[in-house]
């Protein structure tokens, strides 16, 4: 048995849960095609190795992603705002360091999601940032046909949607969850 095992926490991090297979598509890739041949899940990073899209197996990508540390515990996850907005068809991107490390998706995630955090909440005051779960979300808004694509970083839905990044630099907007 692996030493981790006796470690009496061992069980409560993300990384315990039951992860999917994923694989990973960098820009430039053909997603499309990729998406359609993949019996795994996909998960879209930018240029800098950032999770910007997931797709679960036979599905269309989804550019809103939920993405928090395989050390964070699952009480804490549950408890934060991006949790708010984990769709079990989607997932949650799972990451050690900058690296993608697996999907917690489907049953294991929705179980999770309908229980709740444990009551006995003492020790999980959330850690500070970058252990706090974060949304990855790209701008939904378009012009002429050109989508914005811009991409940026939340720890929740904003009730009030802030002016987009817009890096394409479409006329200035807000922007579109
Ligand atoms: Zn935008």
């Amino acid at each position: 048995m692996a030493s981790w095992m006796t470690d009496d926490t061992a069980g409560d991090r993300l990384r315990d849960q039951d992860l999917q297979h994923f694989a990973v598509v960098h820009p430039g890739d053909d997603a499309e095609q990729v998406t359609a041949e993949s019996t795994d899940w996909l998960v879209m990073v930018d240029f800098e190795g950032v999770p910007v899209g997931v797709a679960g197996p036979g599905r269309q990508v989804a550019w809103s992603v939920v993405v928090a540390s395989a050390e964070l515990r699952v009480d804490a996850a549950l408890k934060s705002p991006a949790f708010d907005e984990v769709d079990p068809n989607t997932g949650v991107v799972v990451l050690e360091g900058r690296e993608v490390v697996g999907v917690w998706a489907g049953d294991s995630l929705a179980r999770a999601l309908l229980q709740g955090p444990a009551r006995d909440l003492t020790q999980s005051s959330l850690p500070g940032y970058p252990d706090i779960p974060l949304i990855v979300q790209t701008c939904g808004y378009s012009e002429n046909d050109v989508p914005c694509g811009t991409s940026d970083t939340f720890q929740r839905k904003p009730s009030v949607m802030p002016p987009c990044p817009n890096n394409n630099h479409l006329s200035p907007h807000t922007f579109v969850w």
